[in-house]
């Protein structure tokens, strides 16, 4: 028995590394879940975490709702196996089995008992008198499995451990470890750097790049429903064809031109062109992707050339070029001898399955998106969604950053999370169930909200019944929504964001005013303002970190040159960050404000830089109100 859960998870190495940011996933009892990502993604110090043989910078780690964060390796129940199986080589297989227990005292038939049981469902029993040097590479990985299956540990983490055997071997131990996961019922969780490997052992796939997750679902929705073109180039052999598209309306149909040719030019079908996100792209470049099994030859309009075949039996692959693109463009098709080489040809793509990801940022954009972002205004603890005003929660209301209110920005929530159901502490929303399209895994249900254009999804189990064209609430957990302004910065935190206010006293001699808070004594030219004491309150967005080697100078231009530059300025110490796409929001403590200030800076930056430093202070960066 053991669920695994990780909440906003970072690692910041020393020289401020972000190895991870933000992971937060629940892994469930007796998953198999895979950590998959190219090499330097995070995917190791994530694992490394949870075995508690690397810190966590930030966030909570719980095993079966326990928190480890501070608790010992050796007490978490854990076993790890790596890629080098470094088995004792002066020991036979049942000594190396047994050491480990042997170790914690176990009494010496319950290590005989396990150490049998063990060889058993690795089917090495026949081996147990045998010294390493004398076992294949594959007997040696089943043997370093089974030096942790003796420990009944709760939760089994693999790093990359079919990584060092040759590939024949890599496919038959691939099944073995699933059989094994079967045999154990205990909790998997298996690092990767192989996309077959993740897609044939994971009842769910951690996709990872750059230290933050892209997407995490079943094999068969990261294949169907890629949330962005990373994930839907990463898994998928041959990779996913990507073209340059335009969008546009033909009458009532949505049609594309590709690589900016005249001549090629496709049609959606209709129940594809409902499901575009935003009505902004028609007219707007594109990338339109198709996988090389969705392409036909010889049938369409499309013209390419035929570089080179490859017929593998049941199979032939096709590499072709096509006009003002150079890129290879992938075609599979099941075994034809006389399609060759070096010949021109007219290509045909089903329509029904192509993807189409925003130019820049690369989110998917039509069918089930990563998350549904739905415009809104947040103001007065109120959040105005097309005609419906929704009172917003007041403890959700302290996650939230300045930039949220008053402002046009997205609620975003993930479809896995909306619910029909009835859910505490969650948006009431009201809606319409609009159209649905079948998954291999789920119902993708397309709903409408009053006075706001477009659709958005939520998945729903293949065997409920959806009531088109009805009014229905749905639920969005406060803990699932984000909320992202105009730049797609995140604007909700996790941590609860306090007003930056203080005390600070005024006094103006000579025609400057000099503004004393916490200790400081800050230097701006004459306001006209009274002496006395004001709320100071500092804005987010304008307060400016200095390091020593990043000093400002008195010359140094700003926007509103201030006398006496290097004085303006406050001490503060570290206290976390959180990563805002490509913003962080910085969590510092100040002498006499209520708790810590944050302040919102470019994620290039690291609290975990330094734990003193100085933030300079413009003018612009804070308003004093009197107090009466
Ligand atoms: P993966 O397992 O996906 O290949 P890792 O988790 O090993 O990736 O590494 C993630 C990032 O952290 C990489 O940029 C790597 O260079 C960095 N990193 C890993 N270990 C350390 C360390 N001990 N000190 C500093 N940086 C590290």
């Amino acid at each position: 028995m053991a669920d695994v859960t990780l909440r906003h998870v970072y690692k910041v190495y020393e020289g401020s590394v972000r190895a991870v940011n933000d992971f937060d996933l629940n892994i469930r009892d007796k998953e198999f879940v895979v950590f998959v990502g190219p090499s330097g993604c995070g995917k190791s110090t994530t694992l490394r975490m949870i075995a508690g043989l690397e810190d966590i910078t930030a966030g909570q780690l719980y095993i079966d709702g326990e928190l480890m964060n501070e608790v010992e390796p050796k007490n978490r129940d854990i076993a790890m196996v790596f890629q080098s199986y470094a088995l004792y080589p002066h020991m036979t297989v049942y000594e190396n089995m047994a050491f480990g227990l042997k170790l914690r005292h176990t009494p010496k038939d319950e290590i005989d008992k396990r150490v049998k049981a063990a060889a058993e469902i690795l089917e090495i029993s026949e081996l147990l008198s045998r010294k390493p040097k004398a076992l294949s590479g594959g007997q040696r990985q089943r043997v370093a499995l089974g030096r942790t299956i003796v420990r009944h540990p709760k939760v089994f983490l693999l790093d990359e451990p079919l990584s060092n055997l040759d590939a024949k071997l890599r496919v038959s131990m691939r099944s073995e470890i699933t059989k094994l996961h079967e045999k154990l019922e205990t909790t998997f969780i298996y690092v990767t750097h192989d996309q077959t490997e993740a897609m044939t052992m994971g009842n769910r796939i951690v996709v990872m790049k750059d230290g933050f997750i892209q997407q995490a679902d079943t094999p068969i929705t990261l294949f169907e429903d890629p949330c962005n073109l990373f994930v839907a180039t990463f898994l998928g052999s041959p990779q996913m064809n990507i073209v340059d598209a335009e969008l546009f309306m033909d009458g009532k149909t949505l049609k594309a031109k590709l690589n900016d040719r005249d001549d090629m030019i496709v049609s959606f079908p209709d129940i594809k062109a409902k499901q575009l996100a935003n009505k902004k792209y028609i007219g707007e470049k594109v990338l339109l992707g198709i996988r090389p099994e969705h392409v036909h030859p010889n049938a369409g309009n499309l013209k390419a050339f035929i570089d080179v075949v490859e017929h593998l039996g049941d199979e032939s692959i096709l590499y072709c070029k096509m006009e003002n693109r150079k890129e290879q463009f992938i075609i599979k098709i099941p075994f034809n001898s006389k399609i060759h080489a070096n010949e021109e040809t007219k290509l045909d793509f089903d329509m029904n399955h192509v993807y189409l990801f925003d130019a820049m940022t690369h989110k998917a954009i039509m069918g089930i998106p990563s998350e549904d972002e739905i415009p809104v205004v947040i103001k007065d603890g109120v959040i105005s969604m097309g005609q419906q005003e929704l009172s917003l929660d007041e403890e959700y209301a302290s996650h939230l950053l300045d930039a949220s209110f008053n402002n046009e920005v997205y609620l975003a929530i993930k479809p896995d999370y909306i619910s029909e159901e009835e859910t505490p502490n969650a948006l009431t929303v009201m809606a319409k169930f609009e159209f649905v399209e079948q998954k291999t895994d789920y119902q993708a249900v397309y709903f409408s909200l009053k006075g706001v254009e477009g659709y958005f999804a939520m998945k729903v189990k293949n065997d409920e019944e959806v009531k088109l064209g009805k009014e229905v609430a749905l639920y969005f957990p406060y803990q699932r929504i984000n909320i992202y302004d105009k730049d797609h910065n995140k604007t909700n935190s996790r941590e609860v964001v306090y007003p930056n206010k203080g005390i600070a006293s005024v006094n103006t001699v000579k025609g400057q005013m000099k503004v004393k808070v916490s200790g400081f004594t800050l230097t701006y030219p004459e306001e006209g303002l009274e002496n006395g004491e004001y709320e100071i309150v500092f804005k987010q967005d304008k307060l400016l970190p200095l390091f020593p080697n990043k000093m400002l100078k008195k010359n140094d231009k700003l926007e509103n040159p201030v006398m006496d530059i290097p004085s303006n300025k406050i001490k503060v110490s570290a206290y976390d960050e959180d990563v805002l796409g490509n913003k962080l929001l910085a969590y510092v403590q100040v002498g006499n404000f209520e708790k810590y200030c944050s302040f919102v800076i470019g994620n290039n930056f690291s609290v975990y830089k330094m734990p003193k430093f100085e933030l300079y202070v413009p003018r612009e960066a804070f308003e004093l109100k009197s107090i009466k």
